[in-house]
This record gives structure tokens, sequence and C-alpha cells, in this order.
């Protein structure tokens, strides 16, 4: 019993050291699996913060800075025309950002725009002819005499060469106009409308005669007259933007109402955009320029910086110094929203997302991610950098898109977790073929032993009795003159229980060479069941065994090695008197059943439990009862029996309650 538990012990350990062995390697490569895909989920997070960083340098940083300059130099390569020129020119119609500008003389005084339409090229005597212009006007606007009003300003425009002519001649025609005297108000209105020369600061009056006569012309019957107006006023607009004071907003809105008005819209389309586009910047820069109209409006604005002004919808305007002169480009808040805007839809893609934010954090380009509706940032920040000059206080932030790394990370972990599957499969299937041979190795040496040690056991006890009947003989220490023919008996006993365990053994050892050749053969069952009988006789007759034998007939002949089966019985003959009390009660019964002829041998003996009955055909197997001990066997006897029952391909059945008895029995198949 000791070695039994001693080597499964040993069996344990190897088998969980194998288990580890399996365990082990297995935990460490998933272990190692997880961290490469931990490794490689850093190392593409590192390489695109890396390539990332670098595109936000380049389109971010550099990309703007060099654009912003350029604007810058534009300008300055200009700043020698003037002003005027410069900012309509090259801001307003390059394809810029800037919608306008301001610029500054040295004294910090705005020079452009212009708040007002006085000229400094007006005539110095002005105010004396404003005062004669003022009379005229009480008569036409106060007496509303418009007759001798329109005399009065006719005198008064006698002289072409004169500066008030233009005036002068302007408000003939409108008194004309109001008398009712429409050709001659329109004659005079021509003479102003299209001049050879303009002179300065009369601009406005031409517009102004222009706009007169058209509204004159529609009233008129003469359609000729008027169609040809239409022509010059067509080419007049196109030539808009060549008057030399393009700021001149009201005339402009006038005259663009007018051209929509006659169906000279699609003629002069583009050329009231762009009118449309000069009014819209002046404005705006006479709104900045009233703005900042004050000395402590240049404080703390470092050279080079857009500012935010609230203005309408906020605008931007930037300082720049060229010399003496400051130039304040402007730009409206969509068109920088649209600067930034085209830069961040270059970078996003699939893998990121950014945004430009203000110093207050505002977004002001970059899309918003939403979910129903709500502002969610459906990503992790990983860059937030200063865009730096000009907008020092704005910042470029870039994320990572939500869920990218699993996505990266998922065809790595699939190869991994595919690999480890058939690393640990192998594995086991290793694991699972040598603890098999282990096991069959343990077995087999387990069964040597055990056979090595019975054998020994069992031999021993017959000859160690053997040898003190042979002592007492030799040394005649006896006084019974019977007695040596009793030891002599019970040698020879000992003898034959000696060859007989010999036999067993040897058969079994065949047996377990698989060398037992059957001689299967039809045979008689009752002649098989006679010779056991013989074979036990004398040792029932010794034990007092009741003994009884009942043959069923007919009985067929079956298929048999007769000698083979005469040892079944013998050995279920022998363990049902070994096994059973005093009072032994022993039956063989002979019968058929189907293609059967059972064998049943019955005792009333010890029994066994159910555990037992399950394990009595194991090798060597003998329920450890003090009876079983005492019966000497040697736990081969039902292993033979059943290796010849199946070598039959026979059955053999058990009943047996423990302390009842049992019940064998052998089941051989007919001829
Ligand atoms: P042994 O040489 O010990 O008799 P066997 O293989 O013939 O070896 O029997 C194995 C064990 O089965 C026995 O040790 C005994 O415990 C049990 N056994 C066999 N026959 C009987 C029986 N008729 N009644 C009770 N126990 C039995």
């Amino acid at each position: 019993m000791y070695k039994i538990n001693k080597s499964s012990n040993q069996l344990r350990w190897v088998i969980l050291l194998l288990v580890l062995a399996v365990i082990l390697p297995t935990v460490c490569l998933l272990w190692f699996m997880t961290q490469a895909v931990k490794n490689e989920r850093l190392a593409l997070r590192q390489k695109l913060i890396d390539f990332y960083t670098e595109q936000t340098q380049t389109l971010f940083i550099d990309g703007p800075r060099q654009y912003w300059q350029q604007q810058r130099e534009l300008i300055g390569s200009q700043s020698d025309q003037p002003p005027s020129q410069f900012v309509s020119n090259s801001i307003i119609f390059s394809p810029s950002q800037l919608t306008s500008a301001i610029v500054l003389d040295s004294n910090r005084n705005i020079i452009w725009p212009k708040f007002s339409l006085e000229d400094p090229n007006y005539p110095p005597d002005r105010q004396t002819a404003y005062d004669k212009l003022a009379e005229i006007w009480e008569t036409e606007f106060s007496k509303k005499d418009y007759s001798q009003a329109a005399e009065r300003y006719r005198e008064l425009a006698s002289d072409k060469e004169a500066p008030l002519w233009w005036p002068a001649t302007m408000a003939q025609a409108r008194c004309l106009q109001k008398t009712g005297q429409s050709a001659e108000a329109a004659n005079t209105y021509q003479q102003i409308a299209w001049p050879e020369k303009i002179p300065p600061g009369c601009q406005h009056l031409v517009i102004q005669a222009r706009l007169a006569l058209l509204e004159l012309y529609k009233s008129l019957p003469e359609k000729d007259f008027a169609a040809e107006f239409e022509k010059q006023i067509t080419i007049a607009a196109s030539r808009l933007l060549d008057l030399d004071t393009p700021t001149e907003v009201f005339y402009l809105t006038r005259l663009l109402e007018v051209c929509s008005k006659t169906q000279l819209v699609d003629k002069v389309a583009d050329d009231i955009k762009r009118c449309q586009q000069i009014i819209e910047a002046d404005s705006v820069a006479l709104e900045v320029a009233q703005k900042l109209n004050n000395p402590s409006a240049l404080e703390n604005w470092p050279e080079g910086e857009f500012r935010r002004l609230e203005i309408r919808d906020t605008v931007f305007c930037c300082r720049w110094d060229f010399g003496k002169c400051q130039v304040l480009p402007i730009a409206s808040a969509a068109s920088i929203t649209d600067f930034w805007q085209k830069i961040t839809t270059e970078l996003d893609d699939k893998m990121v997302f950014c945004r430009v934010v203000d110093e207050t954090g505002k977004i002001i380009a970059g899309q918003p991610e939403t979910y129903r509706g709500r502002l969610v940032l459906f990503g992790q920040k990983f860059l937030s950098h200063n865009l730096g000059k000009p907008f020092p206080d704005w910042k470029i932030e870039l994320y990572f898109r939500y869920g990218i790394f699993s996505a990266a990370a998922r065809r790595q972990r699939i190869i991994y977790f595919w690999t480890a599957v058939l690393v640990i499969t192998l594995m086991l299937i290793i694991m699972f073929l040598s603890s098999r041979a282990i096991l069959k190795q343990a077995k087999l040496s387990r069964l040597k032993n055990d056979f090595i040690a019975t054998v020994t056991h069992e031999l021993k006890t017959p000859l160690s009795s053997m040898r003190v009947l042979v002592d007492t003989l030799i040394e005649k220490n006896y006084d019974d003159v019977n007695t040596p023919d009793k030891y002599l008996g019970l040698i020879a006993q000992e003898n034959k229980r000696l060859s007989r365990l010999i036999d067993n053994f040897l058969t079994f050892s065949r047996m377990e060479r698989n060398k037992h050749a059957f001689d299967i053969a039809p045979a008689s069952p009752v002649e098989i069941a006679n010779t056991a009988v013989a074979a036990v006789q004398t040792k029932f007759e010794n034990e007092s065994v009741k003994f009884d034998m009942t043959v069923l007939k007919p009985l067929p002949m079956i298929n048999a090695d007769k000698d083979a089966i005469v040892t079944v019985l013998v050995n279920l003959l022998d363990n049902a008197c070994k096994y059973s009390y005093d009072n032994k009660q022993i039956e063989l019964k002979v019968f058929r059943e189907d293609n059967f002829v059972c064998f049943s041998v019955r005792d009333n003996g010890i029994g066994m439990t159910r555990r037992q009955t399950k394990r009595i055909f194991d090798r060597f197997y003998q329920a450890d009862s003090s009876l079983s001990r005492r019966a000497e066997g040697s736990g081969l006897g039902l292993a033979i029996v059943k290796f010849i029952i199946d070598a039959h391909r026979g059955r053999i059945d058990i009943e047996s309650k423990l302390g009842k008895g049992s019940e064998f029995i052998v089941k051989i198949n007919i001829v």
C-alpha cells in the first residue's frame, strides 16, 4: 500500500511538472502578447505623434508665417505709392484674406481711409464760392422760386473754367428739372455727366449728373435717347473703378442702385461685385479707423500681430511698420476662419482631427465633433501648440480619433492570438502525449515491481513452511512416529501449492506477453465443468464444502479452449472456497442462455462491495480484508480469468453482496 502511495505521489509530481511546463510558457506567451500589443500601440502612437507634429509645424506654423510675410512684403513693396492705390490694388484685388487696410503717417494720423469728401486740391476760395451758392440755395430751397434760382445759377456758371462752374451748373440743371423743363435740364446735366476732364473733388458731381440723367431720360418720350444713355452708363459703370477716389461710398452705392433698377445688373455684374467689395471694405475700414482714431489705440500692439476688434461681426486687424508709415491690414472674421479652416481640412484625416482655438478657447476652425446635437469630443488630445505670429495666443490642437488604435492593433492582436492558440495547442498535445507515455511507463514499472514483490512474497510462504518441516525432519525433532509421514504429506501439499502458484505466474506472464495461444474448438460444457470440479474436489472435501452442481440440459457444444475454460472454473471455484466462512456452500450451475452456455459459481462467502467488484479483475488486486490476506492469493487469478474470457469473446458478470456471498457467471459462445 505504501509503495503504491509513493509511486502515485511521484506520478502526481510528474504530471504537476508537466502541467507547469505547459502553464508557465502559456502564461509567459500571453503576457508577452499583451505586452507586444501594448507596445505596438505605443509605438504606433509615437509614430503618429511625430508625424503629425511635423505636419503641424509645416502647415500651421511655417506655412502661415510665410504667407503673412508675403502679404506684408507685397504691401511693403508698394508703400511708395499713394496709400489709396496700394491699399485698393494690392490688398483688395490680390487673392488675399485681407479686405482693406488703414494707413497711418509718421505722426500716427490716419491718412486712409478718408473721413470726408474734402479734397486738399479744392479751390482755396471755396468758402466764398459756397457763400454765393448758399444765397441761391435760399431762393431755391426756401423761396422755392426755381426759375429765378435757375437763372442765377446759370449766371454763376458763366465761366466754364471757374471752380464754381461744376456745382452751379449742377444746381441749374436741378432747378430746370424742378420747373418741368426736362429737355433743358437734360442738356445741362449732359455738360457735367461726360466731361473730358474731371477736376479734383468733382467726381461726385459727375456721378450725380449721370444718375439724374438716367432718371430723367426714363421719363422722357424720346426712347432712342434713353437707349443711347443706357449704353453710355454701361460704359461708365465698367469704368467706375477708374475714378480716383473709390471711397466715395455714397455715390457708388447710389450708382449701383440705379444700375439695378435699369436692368443693367447683368451687364455690369462684375463691376457691381467689385464696387460692392470696395464699398464694404471701405466702410469697414472707416469704422475701424474711427475706433483706432485715438492715441492709446495702438499702444502695446506688437508689430506683426493680429488683434480682434469688435466691429460688426468681429474683424481682425494687424500692425505692419514700413519705415515711418504704418499699415493696419484688416481681415474679416469669416476670411480668417476660412484661412485656418482650409489648413485644418488639409490635416484632418481618418486618424486625427484638429482645431484652431483662440485665446479664450473658442473654436475658430476645425470640425466640432457633435453627437445628438451636443458638442462631444470623440478623441484624445495629443498635441497643443501655439500658432505664433501673427496669432501668438491662438493654438492648434490635435486629437486622435476615437478607436483608431484599437483598429490598428486589432490586426496585430489577431496574429498574436492565433499564434498563441497554435503554440498552446501544440504544447497541450505534447503534454498529453508525453504524460500518456510517462503514465504507461510508470504503470509498467509499477507492475513489474508489484509482480516481483508478489512473486517473492507468495513463493516465500510455502518455501519457509517447507523449510521448517524439512528442518524438523532432519533434526528428528519429534516424538510421534507418524510425524514424518504427516510432515512429508504437508511438504507435498505446500509443494503442490508452490507449483500452482508458479503455474499461475507463468500463465500470467505469458498472457501479458500475449503469447498464450488458445486452442479453440467445439467442447462439451459438461465435460469442462466435470474436469474443473474434479480438480477442486479434494480441496472441497478437506474444507468440508457443501458443494452442488446442476446441469440444465440439453446443452450445446461451445467454442472454447477446454483447458483454458477449466482454468477459469477452477479459479472461480477456488475463490468461492477461499472467500467463504466455515459453513461453506458452493454451487456450480451450467445452463444455456440465448447463444451462450453459462457457468455460474455461487458461494455464501464474504461477498464484496460494489467498488471492489469493479476492480477485482485488475492485476494483483486483492480486496484488503484479513480473509483475503489469509487466503494467500496473488491477485492474479481473476485477471487470468478475464483474459481467457475476453480471448473467447465471452462475458463474465458478478453479483455480490458484502457478507452474503457472490455469484460469478461466465458466458461462452455456443458452436
Ligand atoms: P487472489 O489470488 O487474491 O484470490 P483473485 O484475482 O482470484 O486473486 O481475486 C482477487 C480478489 O477478489 C480477491 O483477493 C478477493 O478479495 C476477491 N474475490 C475473488 N473471488 C471472491 C469471492 N468468491 N468472494 C469474495 N471475494 C472474492
